[in-house]
């Protein structure tokens, strides 16, 4: 094929502006990615090799040259290579996800370049340190090369020029005249320099990253001395990086150090692990694990259908990322590679996914992370409550979705309390429990410090009995499975017949309603005839104390903020109408009694939008609402 020039995709074009013009400080990020292309395509022809006789992993390696007056650098493999088609495809359009998420968060990496790193940029960061590449590859099996060239200025050529070395590909960096920011000159063609890159982001890649390095030696007289003053240039090949995966050492031998380099390749995140899980698994399942739990929450985490699980390899060799089937979504948190000695190296994502022996590793995973977070939340509370802070919203899921492990899960779930402002488990609330309370409560909504001052908590907090404050938007579905702990129920304080008396208690009452009811049936017929089509029912209450009415729902129906919650995921739940109570000893009420019957009409909308406004819901209509408290101001 003739040599074709081609312009990149829009998208493609605004990722290279931002490379080259972003003033971002760890250029040297490119190595990274580069070697692990790299490592990746040499992955690829080794599983491809399994199958295809044809294709053979000779001299497996990554090499690097640089040169020095020219001021350029290759990184090359003997991997899978690209045909001209995949050239096309791959280089220049914009189909992988990384980058993807890159062009949605545009506008925060300008703001804040060191986000960069995070994503997935892959081929592209060479832009941040060159000013032309070249890329010549060839595809494994075929004999013809693909030669691709670009500045990075919006065009780029490709053209069919054959390879010397055979299938692989190398890339050739021409660096730009400074690739210094600020404080930090970097030198790319320096040995030193990358060594040290080798180092920090590809020692644990399988294969040898290869270097020819010149080293001055002392010349030897013929009896083998040293003769003084006197050196000699010698070439040697090193191996720069130490190729030991990581997981198959044993957890004693690994540095800190060293985890945190692999934890940033697999979670891309620079910071150290909260938590590291290594192990072995003998037995039914032969597979080693490391695991980490991430110290922060990746940008892209609450995306609805992101990515997640663990790498899988089968016996070293590289299978596939984000396997999902290997963990449960509410563990999605958790980065890391599982490498499984009994699984076929054939294995795809669809085999996975009823494999019996994935099934086994999955569960054994779950265990373990369960495992291994109560120990946390025993041993070091410090971290487990920042691991809640980040991932406890999606953990609780669990609660809802694995019916085997409920109980543990509910064992270490963290919640906000009446009690103080530090989160709690379930068990140290019942640790607290009054004398006399019988039953576990708990409250939803938005927003932690409105819950707090909820009239739903007055009798509550006047019996001095904690209630549990939930406010994630998860918190409304698993409350429906959080229903008992420790024999205790778990209940909603905002349902009908909410029952927080003792049996003397309640006969006293018994008789004051009595008397009530006598004495207000008047007024709640009123009531409920002016809200007819709002309410359900009018009822006596007593669990209020300083509130006038507040709005329950009946034992069975969902919460407020639960059809709020369906409605916003597109869906009509059929509106259920919620009970009214009212306080029969608040002034307001004592008041209204004594009022004309078109005035108790009036007050009962407005005390109908207050409860509405308590509850955290919208008002029925504002401006009818605003219109009769003015009304009532001029009174
Ligand atoms: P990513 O690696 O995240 O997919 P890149 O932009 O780095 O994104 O690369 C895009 C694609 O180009 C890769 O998925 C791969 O198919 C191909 N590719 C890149 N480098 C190489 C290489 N050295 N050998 C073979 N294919 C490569």
């Amino acid at each position: 094929m003739a040599k074709q020039q081609h312009v990149f995709q829009t998208e493609v074009k605004e990722i290279l502006d931002l490379m080259i013009h972003s003033l971002y400080s760890q250029r040297e990020i490119f190595m990274r990615e580069l070697v692990s292309n790299a490592s990746d395509a040499l992955d690829k022809l080794r599983y491809e090799a399994l199958t295809n006789t044809d294709w053979k992993l000779n001299g497996a390696e990554i090499r690097i040259n640089t040169d020095k007056d020219q001021k350029t650098i290759s990184i090359s493999d003997t991997g899978i290579g690209m045909s001209f088609d995949e050239v096309q495809e791959n280089i220049g359009t914009i189909a992988h996800s990384g980058t993807k998420d890159f062009l949605k968060n545009a506008k925060n990496i300008k703001e804040s370049p060191e986000l960069i790193g995070q994503f997935g940029v892959g081929f592209y960061s060479s832009f941040m340190v060159a000013d032309k590449v070249t890329l010549h590859t060839q595809k494994a099996g075929t004999s013809e090369g693909v030669l691709w060239e670009s500045t990075g200025d919006g065009n780029y050529s490709i053209d069919s020029v054959p390879r010397a070395q055979g299938h692989g590909t190398t890339i050739t960096l021409h660096l730009k005249e400074t690739n210094t920011t600020e404080d930090k000159p970097q030198d790319f063609t320096d040995e030193w320099t990358i060594k040290s890159l080798i180092k920090k982001y590809s020692d644990f890649i399988e294969f040898p990253v290869k270097m020819k390095t010149v080293n001055e030696v002392p010349e030897l007289d013929d009896e083998g001395k040293p003769i003084e003053g006197k050196t000699k240039k010698e070439e040697s090949d090193d191996t720069l990086n130490s190729q030991k995966a990581l997981w198959l050492k044993s957890p004693s031998e690994i540095t800190p150090e060293e985890h945190k380099e692999f934890y940033s390749h697999v979670a891309h995140d620079w910071a150290e692990p909260l938590k590291t899980i290594h192990f072995k698994a003998e037995g039914m399942q032969e597979f080693t694990s490391l695991l980490y739990i991430p110290s922060n929450v990746p940008f892209n985490y609450f995306h609805r259908g992101s990515e997640f699980g663990p790498e899988l390899y089968v016996k070293r060799v590289f299978i596939m990322k984000d396997c999902q089937d290997l963990i449960a979504p509410y563990l999605r948190f958790v980065k890391g590679v599982v490498d499984s000695s009994d699984l076929s190296l054939n294995v795809s994502r669809e085999i996975l996914q009823q494999d019996h022996q994935a099934q086994g590793i999955k569960k054994a995973l779950v265990n373990k992370i369960l495992k291994e977070l109560k120990t946390t939340l025993e041993k070091d509370r410090e971290s487990y409550v920042k691991f809640w802070n980040n991932f406890g919203s999606t953990f609780k899921e669990g609660i809802a979705t694995d019916s085997e492990n409920k109980e543990k899960i509910e064992k270490i779930s963290m919640f906000y309390s009446t009690n103080s402002d530090e989160l709690t488990t379930l068990q140290e609330y019942v640790d607290r429990m009054k004398e006399g309370q019988k039953d576990i409560y708990m409250l939803t909504g938005d927003d932690l410090d409105h819950l707090k001052t909820s009239p739903y908590l007055e009798k509550l907090k006047e019996k001095g009995y904690e209630v549990l404050l939930l406010t994630d938007h998860v918190d409304e579905w698993v409350a429906e499975s959080l229903t008992k702990f420790a024999d205790k129920n778990i209940v909603s304080i905002t349902k009908e017949n909410l029952d927080l008396d003792t049996e003397e208690d309640k006969k006293k009452s018994e008789e004051e309603l009595k008397e009530n009811e006598t004495k207000y049936s008047a007024l709640k017929d009123i009531i409920k005839k002016a809200l007819d089509s709002d309410v359900q029912d009018v009822k006596l209450s007593n669990r209020l104390t300083n509130t006038p009415v507040c709005l329950v729902q009946a034992s069975n129906a969902p919460s407020a903020r639960m059809e709020k919650l369906m409605e916003s995921m597109g869906q009509k739940p059929p509106k259920s109408k919620r009970i009214l109570e009212i306080n029969p000893k608040h002034p307001v009420i004592e008041k209204m009694l004594a009022s004309e019957k078109e005035t108790q009409s009036d007050w009962a909308e407005i005390l109908y939008n207050q409860a509405l406004l308590n509850e955290g819901s919208p008002l029925k209509n504002p401006h009818e609402f605003s219109e009769k408290i003015s009304k009532l101001m001029m009174n």
